[in-house]
């Protein structure tokens, strides 16, 4: 018999695994993966930037968990000697009217206390990213990059030395939840818990389904983000980060410059709809899984209302010349022929009925279960914070 059953073995399902046992060692906790590895999806396959908790709103459950995560992170790399960089990043506004969001860009750091954050002129833009084009751009130096799969043999290697246990390569079918107990099969076995807690990233719908008698009204909408690797002897052309200024409806769109800790400097990605849950090619269709997509009124609400911008990251997937003229908005000299394949990710976003994407995270608490319901970027930087939030509600249980 478990305590703590952790469906997933992503960052989150780490983290929150790593909190418990180190505030509660005496509880037993033990993670479920589906793949013979961990970190397999979102956390895998990310842009691996630690991200200072400047865009989002103050006292949201993004900013607190951003801020409080970064913070957490860094000690825990110091600790473990989980190699990163504080590289810093630069923020351009390319064009006048954007110069306005680029203010209150400015305004909310503040507000969420960031430090050494600078605002730039082209030539001091030029100082940072000599190739970089734009009218004003931010200096964001608490920026950094990281590699998010070692973090998570890190978390797992911690939570195997406190008693944690990891089961890899086994599947959740079915939750049967009960007055005291839920009982938990896999493809592989049987488990009792006392709690189940959801980190199922791109499955937390459906997992949330299995542990509720009916209809939860959120689904998880797949989108994949593609992105190009820059031809080793064009690297010179990006220091470190660049990125544009965020549209405010769409603040997950717009690609950027990213060094990757390793080396290599990555371009992307864009957000285009998937046709499977876990689809990393153009080709990946799961004909279930796109018709549930297709046919959640809140999806319907937001195909209606985006439709335009949805084609535009579509042709932008399909066409490498128009995903060139994307970058070459903030770096002109960047050509098509610079660009290589490179990976995708899948982001889980999730969608209500009525059509609105969840913009912060989501916590949701049942009798006999806490599903992480939504936690995309800056999950992955804030994976100790969410963890900790995750842990303290589960610990009242008990
Ligand atoms: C393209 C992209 C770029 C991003 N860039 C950044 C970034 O630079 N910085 C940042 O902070 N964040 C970034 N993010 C966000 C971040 O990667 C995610 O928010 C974070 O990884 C979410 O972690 P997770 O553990 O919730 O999900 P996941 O990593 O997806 O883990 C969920 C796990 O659950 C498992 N699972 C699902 N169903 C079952 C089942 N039935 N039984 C057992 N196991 C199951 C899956 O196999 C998976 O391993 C990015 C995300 C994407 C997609």
């Amino acid at each position: 018999m478990n305590d703590i059953i952790i469906i997933g073995g992503g960052i989150v399902g780490l983290a929150t695994a790593l909190q418990i046992k180190r505030q509660r060692p005496g509880l037993s906790v033990t993670v479920i993966e589906k793949e013979n590895r961990l970190a397999a999806h979102q956390t895998g396959h990310n842009s691996g930037v630690i991200h200072s908790g400047l865009y989002y709103k103050p006292g949201s459950l993004k900013a607190t968990n951003c801020i409080r995560g970064y913070w957490m992170l860094l000690e825990f790399c110091e600790q473990e000697n989980v190699p990163y960089e504080l590289c810093g990043k630069i923020v351009v506004a390319t064009k006048p009217e954007e110069v306005p969001l680029l203010d209150n860009l400015y305004q909310r750091g503040q507000q969420n206390g960031l430090e050494g954050l600078k605002k730039l002129t082209l030539s001091e833009m030029h100082e940072i990213e000599p190739h970089v084009r734009g009218v004003e751009g931010m200096w964001v130096p608490q920026t950094g990059i990281i590699d998010y799969v070692q973090v998570c043999e890190k978390y797992a290697e911690k939570l195997r030395e406190l008693g944690g246990e990891i089961r890899l390569g086994e599947k959740v079918t079915q939750i049967t939840p009960g007055n005291t107990l839920s009982v938990v099969l896999t493809d592989r076995a049987t488990y009792e818990t006392k709690l189940v807690i959801n980190c199922a990233g791109l499955y937390s719908d459906k997992i949330a389904q299995l542990t509720q008698r009916q209809e939860i009204d959120v689904r998880i909408i797949p989108f994949r983000g593609e992105y190009f690797k820059i031809r080793p002897e064009k690297e010179y052309l990006v220091r470190n980060l660049i990125y544009p200024v965020p549209d405010p409806n769409f603040p997950f769109l717009g690609v950027h410059f990213t060094r990757m800790v390793h080396g290599g400097v990555e371009a992307g990605p864009n957000a285009v709809l998937a046709f499977q849950r876990e689809g990393y090619r153009k080709s990946d269709i799961n004909l279930k899984e796109i018709y549930e997509t297709l046919s959640w009124p809140g999806f319907q609400k937001v195909a209606a209302k985006y439709w335009e911008t949805g084609l535009g990251e579509m042709y932008r997937s399909f066409s490498k010349s128009a995903f060139t003229k994307a970058l070459q908005e903030l770096i002109p000299e960047i050509q098509e022929n610079d660009l290589m394949e490179g990976g995708s990710g899948v982001r889980a976003q999730a969608c209500d009925r009525t059509g609105g994407l969840l913009d912060d995270f989501a916590i949701l608490e049942t009798d006999r279960a806490i599903h992480v319901c939504n936690a995309p970027s800056p999950a992955a930087t804030s994976s100790l914070s969410i963890g900790l939030t995750v842990s303290e509600k589960a610990l009242t249980r008990f």
